[in-house]
């Protein structure tokens, strides 16, 4: 069997190996060794070491994937949020509130009930104009109701999405 003279990577004790290993031992400081051949060196590498370099490549591997997912999660939120928007009477998207909602409401049962009073103090056909007045209120409720619910189911929605985006961080660091 040829044997090659190398050095422990680790602690420099002269070692006779086989030369065709490809892992060795060495017998003065326990290290596991890969021994490596070029065309006119062997010499030893201790295995923490490539164990360590593979755990950083593994480590940037799921920083990319962390990333990733990162980004796709953002990107469906914001596909997802989009959904949810409202186009107010200027033209301007804005996510429903539950505010919003309310203010919807008042307005549109005040505009019913201002109706109302206007119709009640005039005379004559006042009766239908008044009911008029009503179904308008009815109509604010409505609105009122909707744009609440929908307000609702957005928060429920992007508190999804930040418990998702948190639970990703919170993988990422025990990884
Ligand atoms: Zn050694």
């Amino acid at each position: 069997m040829e044997l090659s003279s190398i050095s422990c990577g680790n602690c420099g004790a002269p070692l006779r190996v086989p030369a065709e290993a490809r892992f060795v031992t060495c017998n003065h400081c326990q290290s596991h060794l890969a021994v490596k051949h070029s065309d006119s060196v062997t010499w030893t590498e201790k295995l923490g070491e490539l164990d360590e370099r593979t755990e950083r490549l593994e480590d940037e591997l799921s920083d990319l994937r962390y990333e990733t997912a990162l980004q796709r999660l953002d990107r469906d939120w914001e596909r997802e949020r989009e959904t949810y928007m409202i186009t107010s009477k200027n033209g301007h998207r804005h996510v429903p509130t539950v505010g919003g909602a309310i203010v919807a409401g008042v307005v549109a049962g005040g505009m019913g009930l201002f109706f109302m009073i206007m119709m009640a103090g005039s005379r004559g056909g006042g009766g239908a104009m008044g009911l008029f007045g009503l179904v308008f209120i009815a109509v604010g409720i409505g609105i009122a109701i909707h744009s609440y619910q929908k307000a609702k189911d957005y928060l429920a929605a992007e508190s999804r999405y930040r418990r998702r985006r948190s639970q990703l961080r919170s993988q990422r660091r025990s990884t």
